[in-house]
């Protein structure tokens, strides 16, 4: 399968390593009996975990309670070999998009307790399922974008990246601190409230405010 994120014009980069942020809605935080940590919680999604839209799912054998997790997805257009300020940040901004962090939620609270790593609850094959982009553009302020995921068309979670602890800007003078992000590598910003379990049959749509609806299905 290409894997390649496509942007409404047509044009495409090739996907690239996800940074993924945890806990950057406050609310969502306290849905899972946690804080909004004073550092950023950074994980990985392997190139091989992306899926396109109208995709199909299967829940990993390893799990039975697979969560969605709806987030906008910051694709990054130019490669940063050193730490980027927040202030020149969206400059290496290629465009945006919706993402699910698809999450075991049942292998990552076995793994919380045991203090092990979350690769298998969060980098999957297909736990980054993300829709086709819209380019970035002057007037488009990442930070203000509504953010709403359905499944079978009843509303499970509706928010805003208003609603993000720590803005798009932020997060990418984080990550260029620690990473070298590079063209085609992407940040998933974290999801507002109302995460919850997926099975057999479900159809999820989510929609960021301004670009193309994103569907999956599980089978
Ligand atoms: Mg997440």
């Amino acid at each position: 399968m290409d894997r390649n994120f496509t942007f409404t014009d047509g044009s495409q980069i090739p996907v690239g390593t996800m940074y993924c942020i945890g806990r950057n809605y406050s609310a969502h935080a306290r849905e899972m009996g946690a804080q909004v940590p004073e550092s950023p919680i950074v994980f990985i999604k392997p190139p091989a975990a992306y899926i396109p839209s109208e995709s199909t799912i299967t829940i990993p054998s390893i799990s039975k309670n697979m969560h969605h997790e709806v987030e906008l997805v910051v694709i990054i257009g130019k490669d940063c070999s050193t730490t980027i300020s927040a202030s020149t940040a969206l400059e290496y901004v290629a465009g945006y998009a919706v993402g699910i962090d698809l999450t075991l939620r049942d292998v990552q609270s076995v793994a919380k307790e045991r203090g092990e790593p979350w690769a298998t609850s969060k980098s999957f094959s297909g736990s980054a399922p993300i829709s086709t982009a819209v380019k970035a553009k002057e007037h488009l302020n990442p930070n203000n974008l509504t953010l709403v995921l359905s499944v079978n068309d009843e509303v499970r979670q509706n928010g805003s990246t208003n609603m993000m602890e720590r803005t798009v800007e932020e997060l990418i003078e984080y990550v260029s601190s620690i990473f070298s992000l590079r063209r085609g590598d992407c940040i998933f910003t974290g999801t507002p409230e109302g995460v919850g379990r997926l099975v057999s049959g479900d159809r999820v749509t989510a929609e960021l405010q301004d670009a193309p609806k994103l569907k999956i299905y599980i089978s």
